[in-house]
This record gives structure tokens, sequence and C-alpha cells, in this order.
């Protein structure tokens, strides 16, 4: 079976030639699959009756079953997702953001790109069960396509996509710049490349890939500590390449696309967030064309970090403030329904066998 929201425009032209038909039945497919957002074949009724059947003999749509939605009283909702293989992955679906500037009727959306996470970052759900596998092209599109789904009635229209669910995205690059290419499609859900953000951990070798792709894509770096000893301990990735590597691959990613470069800063009580850190943090991103957003940490039940406490989070965004460099502290979205990567999935597959000791202690 061959699952259309995998191919690009191009490779679903080439189909359905090869199923004897005309080329442009490939851009009515896409506007049944990315604007009408429907899967039935047999609703897509401009389509010949013999090329549908044909079409359901040979082809799905591709479509996550929705397992569960929680709505959160701060204009987020999580969705849980059922993949065919019955694992369970996990997108969010936010009103405002403040990375990003969003008008009304806008959406943002958070998605995953690997079922399981194999990054180990100790503050982090999505990795404490590791990697089970990556997500395929139409299992990360889709995401958006349902929650667009969820929105297209009231007038709503996802504007912004963050690859920051679960799984590290340049860890699965092929399927992942398939999507970014997809979801940017005018055919597709025609989402500007500007509004479409990846998140890493520091795959510095793949950085580099995704700065020769030249593609106007937001790059967000997941930073979290200002010097490698601390930054190994809470994210293992630090040992293969360090904070040093880390800042010049970004700086080639910023020569190469002209985009500014985000880098994200969970604050950990009494671990990474003092006054020195934040001046270490201006000093690491001096000369840099750089955004810094302070995100408080959501809480992991059986892990044993603390979120750092409202006045030392404001002293470490004055330091950074005062230095010219833009610092957003992120509002606190959707903590009430487990909306922080992988939660939501860590407690539908049972939590955590026992509490895990913070690899960093006070
Ligand atoms: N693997 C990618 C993308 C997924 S994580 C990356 O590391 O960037 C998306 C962001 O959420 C990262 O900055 C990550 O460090 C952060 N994050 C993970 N667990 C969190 C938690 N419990 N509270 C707040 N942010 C968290």
């Amino acid at each position: 079976m061959t699952i259309l929201k995998d191919l690009t425009p191009e490779e679903l032209t080439a189909f359905v030639v090869e199923l004897g038909q005309p080329p442009f039945r490939a851009r009515q497919l896409m506007r049944w699959m990315y604007t009408a957002l429907e899967s039935d074949f047999d609703a897509m009724t401009n389509l010949p009756k013999g090329f549908r059947e044909k079409l359901k003999e040979t082809a799905r749509v591709g479509e996550l079953q929705l397992k569960e939605v929680r709505h959160s009283e701060q204009e987020t909702s999580k969705f849980l997702f059922s993949l065919p293989d019955g694992e369970v992955i996990e997108s969010v679906r936010m009103r405002y953001m403040d990375m990003v500037d969003m008008g009304p009727g806008r959406i943002a959306v958070c998605i995953s790109t690997q079922v399981g996470c194999a990054m180990d970052c100790d503050f982090c759900a999505s990795g404490k069960l590791g990697l089970r596998r990556n997500l395929s092209t139409w299992e990360i599109v889709d995401q958006v396509v349902q929650i667009q789904k969820s929105v297209q009635a009231q007038g709503e229209r996802v504007a912004n996509v963050v690859f920051m669910g679960i799984g590290e995205p340049l860890h699965n690059y092929k399927n992942t710049l398939r999507a970014v290419r997809m979801l940017n499609n005018p055919e597709g859900l025609g989402i500007g490349m500007r509004h479409l953000t990846i998140s890493t951990a520091g795959l510095v070798p793949k950085i580099r890939d995704l700065a020769a792709e030249k593609l106007p894509v937001r790059l967000a770096i997941s930073l979290h500590a200002t010097n490698d000893t601390l930054r190994e301990q809470i994210m293992p990735i630090n040992k293969k390449w360090n904070i040093e590597s880390l800042l010049k691959a970004c700086q080639h990613y910023q020569e190469q696309t002209g985009r500014r470069v985000t880098f994200e800063y969970i604050l950990l009580d009494g671990v990474n967030d003092s006054v020195d850190e934040a001046h270490e943090l201006v000093r690491l991103l001096s000369g840099t064309h750089s955004h810094v957003n302070l995100i408080p940490w959501n809480p992991i039940e059986g892990v044993e970090y603390r979120r750092s406490r409202p006045a030392r989070v404001r002293a470490f965004q004055e330091v950074v403030d005062a230095s010219g460099i833009k610092c957003t502290v992120r509002q606190e979205k959707g903590s009430d329904i487990a909306a922080a990567c992988g939660q939501l999935r860590l407690s539908d597959l049972g939590g955590l066998a026992k509490p895990r000791k913070a690899r960093v202690s006070k």
C-alpha cells in the first residue's frame, strides 16, 4: 500500500501517471488531502470512479487515529495519536506563542518526529523510555493536518509549526526535511518556511547539513547550560559535540540562511540558573545574532529537578536583556494537561517504573 501523504508532489505525480492517469490528478488529490482534509477516496468526487477504485486497492491517504485530546485552560490542547503499529505520539495545539508573532485565528502546532527519543536529556520525559522508532513523513505531516482539521470549521488556520514534540528532529533528518517541504508546499498546507521551527539538542553535523539546504526555516537550539561539564551531565549529546562546536555550527547556519538562531534555556533551580551563568550565556552568544527563550521547567513525576523561582528567572532575564540579546520567558501553557514534551505519552505508557535521581544535585 502506498501512503499518499508520504509522497512529495513530484512523487505523487509519478504515482498517478503509473496508474494511467494524467499528471493533474496529483494536484486534485493534494487539494483533497491538504485543503479539504479528506481521507476517504469515495468522497473525492471529481476523480473518475475507476481511478478511485484503483486508489482504494493500492493506496491510503494516511491518517493518524486520535486517541485522546486534553484541553487546557490556557488555550492549549494536547492530542495523543495512535500510529498503525500501536505506538503513540503527541502533538500540541496553541493559540498563542511567545517565540513568534501570531495574529487572530492563527494556531501554532508543536509536533513529534520520533516515537521516544535517543537523546536521554535528564530533565525531559521523552527520552526516559528510549527511542522506539522514527516517524515516517506522513506521520509527521498528518499531525498538522489533523490539528488543522480541528480548527478549520472555526475559520482558524495553522500558521506556525514547531518541531519540539517528542523526538530529535535532526536524528530523523530525512523524514523531517521531507515533512518540512511538504508542509511548506503551496499545494500542501502552504505554511511559510519562516513559520517552521526545527529544535535540536545539538546534532552538529546535521545542523551543517541543514544549513546547506539553505531553507529559511527557524533553528532553535536546546542549550540549557553554559559549560560543558554541566551540559554533559544534563544532555549526554554534549559528550559528542560540545558547546563550542555547537555554537560554531549555529554561526554557520546563520551565515548560510540569514536566520537568527533561537537558544532555548530551561531554568532548573540551583542547577543552571545563577546570575553568573546568565553572564556566561551572554559571553557565549555575544557577536551572534541570536534570541534567548527561557523556559520554566515543567515538572515530570519522578524526576527530581525543581523549576527556578520567579525572582531567579527575572534576575537571569535581566542580565541577558541588558546585554542587548532579545530574551523572552516562555509563558506557562498546558502544564495542567501534561503538555511538556513526552509527558502525556509517558503517563499513557504507565509512567516511570521508579523515581529517577537527578544527575545534577544542588
Ligand atoms: N529534541 C529536540 C526537540 C524536542 S524537545 C530538542 O532537544 O530541542 C523541545 C524543547 O523542550 C527542548 O528545548 C527541550 O529541552 C525542552 N524540554 C524538554 N523537557 C522539558 C520539560 N520537562 N520542561 C520544559 N521544557 C522541556
